[in-house]
């Protein structure tokens, strides 16, 4: 094996060599460089309220202090303010609960805490960490779907720190109260770890399953105090009030030390614009310009990732895709084995899904330097201890700012100096962000949003509520008020809940039946048609765009090709295939406003939030050669119409100010079209979603307002409160849309700023420049200051 690292150059060597390709590109791709100088940690002492064994035993372990932001938070659990803390990866949030919460077991040998994390995985780390100080009497334990029977017993008496997640919480604990009425009754705090990512319907369960938490407890007779750990986000106390129900106080300042990072953001520069001949209606071969494309963001990283290893440099490529992921490690190897043979050796590909004695291979491997780059899907993000990296490539936005600083915080030896770069896909947001470093590097606007008033989420939480004890007048209050009240009288008529003077009560025999991850049917099972292997899911909602006989499906970077949906039995049949095409369903969607809750009349300019009714169907789709883009085909399709009752905001533009604006009529369709596009592009900036979690529809005239509209709606039955986010910071959400299209060196539309990889026409029309007027028109109109009216006297249908 070939010797490159006696002379080890590390993080500066790549950031000079990175430096020195950019220079070569006719625009330099590095459009910022962040410095984000080392901190030296702040220690506070011990509270004087922490228990000394508990004391002693972390001492024990290390840990001679907590750091500001830990005793500050514990302080306040402690004290019984509910709290959350949202600081940075490795910041060291355990400490935190475990202060308070173990020194409440210590004094009191009859209390009792419960933990809940997102994954498995996370709780036998936490799990581990507990058992490891040995503490006398804390028998903490996880209670999952992997506890035994037996064990489970043991658990329930004896345990005094229980380890779970929502769904056992949900299943099993809750409806089992009975059973656990002596760990409910001497409940002292609930710690609720990685919080941010209950978000959307999924959150909105959990909220309710924490409520139901909440009035079980209360009815042994127990108050918990909350203790919530979160990435760093828009606005963490709002969530996790939200989440909990419960007023809860923030810590933000994170004291912990870290070492120097240097973050650059690099776009990928445009490859020369090249043409096409292609036959005309005479037989006859013309020229066709191309429009201009980027290198794409893998080639980009696998170039630094071989520079990365030539200098020496230690460094992880994060790769959204498995199919990336291995992409990225045979292009570096093979550019490798070019200069240097055997060079390729030093670099592999790693994903979810290998053994565990590859993986421990992989990482011992990177640990003594022997590998030197690593491709990885995120699967890295939980789980798996990976340190002494100098680097950090990041190909393409993870989705969110907590998903970005985890991964960029693998970068950095003990103290050292550690590189981190942004590598832009041809996409909106990622082409906004490399070009606003404010967004990632400044106060979050990303907010982790739920809606626990979703009557498809409160409905079915209520029912639960019922069979586990029957609903008071007081309990109402507790499930949202007026919203809960109304979702009860309904239950009542539809004959789920019965009226008695004690309460409602669940009138069937069995539990109902709710699934927290539920989001309207039951998803779509992806099976290989030849070995019946099940490869996964695909939620309802959007099996008919990306299941539909026919479409060419990507699971976890494989592609198949569909045989056959049957819906009826909800399965998709495919086989693996990798044809020279790609498919694009087409769909026809009307959307009908039922009411305006809320809106802002801006004279030329409406903006309102409301429930919609959304008529979908997929009518048939494109085929696509990839790398032109060229439509092989149209074939049709026979699905149904879909329904989706959901929430929506929508802005409405009066055709005089769009003509005043200078938009000739016939060009609103598409102006307001790749408003929408980019719009939807952008959301995933204030919200923790996903593009596809929202749907969109705009029109010169809809039928409804009366006037040129953009309509934004959750996707998922009853709004998961991406809809009422985006109304809430609309200036802020359609300025940035407006700076994405603006800045975009694009001609007239492309991926990174107006075209949809999910639009059913076909991104037909689309006009990026008249799109940006359109925004124009409506900033101005919202800056305006005017008061917000209650939806009690909103116009019908807002026109
Ligand atoms: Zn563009
Ligand atoms: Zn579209």
């Amino acid at each position: 094996m070939q010797c490159v690292t006696s002379t080890a150059f590390g993080p500066a060597e790549l950031l000079h060599r990175l430096r020195a390709r950019g220079a070569a590109a006719e625009a330099s791709p590095i459009t910022h460089i962040e410095r984000v100088p080392p901190r030296s940690g702040r220690q506070a002492p011990w509270p004087a309220w922490t228990d000394p064994g508990v004391r002693d035993a972390l001492t024990a372990r290390g840990i001679t202090a907590p750091w500001e932001h830990q005793a500050a938070a514990a302080t306040l659990a402690w004290e019984g303010t509910h709290v959350v803390l949202a600081t940075g990866t490795a910041s060291g949030k355990s400490l935190a609960y475990q202060l308070p919460a173990l020194s409440a077991l210590a004094t009191d040998p009859k209390a009792t805490v419960l933990y809940l994390s997102p994954t498995k995985a996370l709780a036998a780390d936490q799990l581990r960490a507990v058992a490891r100080l040995g503490l006398d009497g804390v028998r903490p334990a996880t209670f999952d779907g992997d506890t035994a029977r037996e064990e489970r017993e043991w658990v329930r008496q004896h345990s005094r720190f229980v380890l779970t997640n929502p769904d056992m919480l949900h299943h099993s604990m809750l409806p089992g109260h009975a059973r656990w009425g002596v760990f409910f009754r001497r409940l002292a705090y609930v710690v609720i770890d990685e919080c941010h990512t209950y978000r959307g319907v999924f959150g909105s369960h959990v909220a309710h399953v924490l409520r139901r938490l909440r009035r079980t407890a209360a009815r042994y007779g127990a108050d918990p105090t909350f203790i919530l750990a979160s990435a760093t986000s828009g606005d963490p106390a709002g969530a996790a009030s939200r989440l909990t129900g419960l007023p809860v106080t923030e810590i933000t300042e994170d004291a912990s030390p870290r070492g120097g990072v240097t973050f650059a953001l690099w776009e990928p520069p445009l490859l020369p614009q090249s043409s096409i001949s292609i036959p005309d209606d005479a037989d006859d071969f013309v020229d066709v310009e191309l429009p201009p494309i980027r290198r794409s963001a893998l080639r980009e990283t696998a170039d630094m990732l071989t520079d990365a290893v030539v200098s020496g440099t230690r460094t992880l490529a994060f790769v959204r895709s498995r199919r990336g992921a291995e992409v990225v490690a045979s292009m570096t190897r093979r550019s490798l084995d070019e200069a240097v043979p055997g060079l390729g050796e030093r670099v592999a590909a790693y994903r979810g899904g290998y053994l565990r004695e590859d993986r421990r291979a992989i990482e011992r491997a990177l640990l003594t330097g022997e590998l030197l780059g690593l491709a990885s899907t995120n699967a890295l993000e939980l789980g798996v201890d990976l340190r002494g990296l100098d680097a950090v490539l990041i190909c393409g936005y993870p989705g969110t700012r907590a998903s970005l600083w985890q991964q960029a915080g693998r970068a950095g030896r003990a103290g050292g100096e550690a590189l981190a770069v942004l590598v832009a896909r041809d996409d909106p947001l990622d082409t906004y962000l490399v070009h606003h470093p404010e967004a990632i590097f400044g106060r979050s606007v990303e907010a982790t949003v739920l809606d626990p008033a979703n009557p498809y989420v409160l409905g079915p939480q209520l029912c639960c509520a019922a069979s586990e004890a029957p609903i008071t007048d007081a309990d109402l209050e507790l499930f949202g008020g007026p919203a809960a009240a109304a979702a009860v009288r309904a239950l009542v008529d539809e004959g789920a809940l019965r009226r008695r003077p004690s309460g409602f009560y669940w009138t069937h025999r069995g539990r109902p039946e709710v699934d927290l991850r539920g989001t309207g049917g039951a998803p779509v099972a992806v099976v290989e048609a030849s070995t019946g292997r099940l490869l996964g899911t695909v939620d309802h909602g959007s099996s008919h765009v990306m299941l539909h006989t026919g479409a060419v499906h990507l699971h976890q970077g494989v592609s198949y090709l569909v045989d056959e949906l049957d819906l009826e039995d909800a399965i998709a049949l495919v086989h693996q295939e990798e044809p020279d095409w790609t498919t694009h369903a087409r769909d026809v969607t009307n959307l009908s406003v039922v009411n305006v809750r809320s809106y802002v009349d801006a004279g030329p300019v409406g903006l309102f939030l409301g429930e919609v009714d959304v008529t979908n169907q997929v009518v048939s789709y494109q085929r696509r050669r990839i790398g032109t883009g060229e439509v092989i085909d149209t074939r049709p399709l026979d699905l149904p119409v879909r329904e989706l009752s959901t929430v929506a905001v929508w802005f409405t533009v009066s055709p005089e100010a769009l003509a005043g604006a200078g938009i000739e009529p016939a060009d609103f369709p598409g102006a307001l079209h790749a408003a929408e596009h980019a719009g939807i592009g952008l959301l995933p900036l204030i919200a923790t979603c996903d593009r596809w979690d929202i749907g969109g529809l705009s029109t010169a005239n809809h039928a409804d307002t009366d006037m040129p509209t953009v309509f934004v709606y959750d996707g998922h039955p009853g709004g998961a409160g991406f809809a009422e986010r985006a109304y809430a910071v609309a200036a802020e959400w359609l300025q940035a849309t407006r700076e994405a299209i603006a800045s975009c060196v694009c001609e007239a539309g492309c991926p990174s700023c107006v075209q949809s990889p999910k639009c059913g026409n076909g991104n037909n029309p689309l006009d990026k420049d008249a799109a940006v007027t359109v925004l124009d028109v409506v900033l101005a109109a919202l800056a305006a200051p005017r008061p917000q009216v209650p939806a009690q006297s909103a116009p019908a249908a807002g026109a």
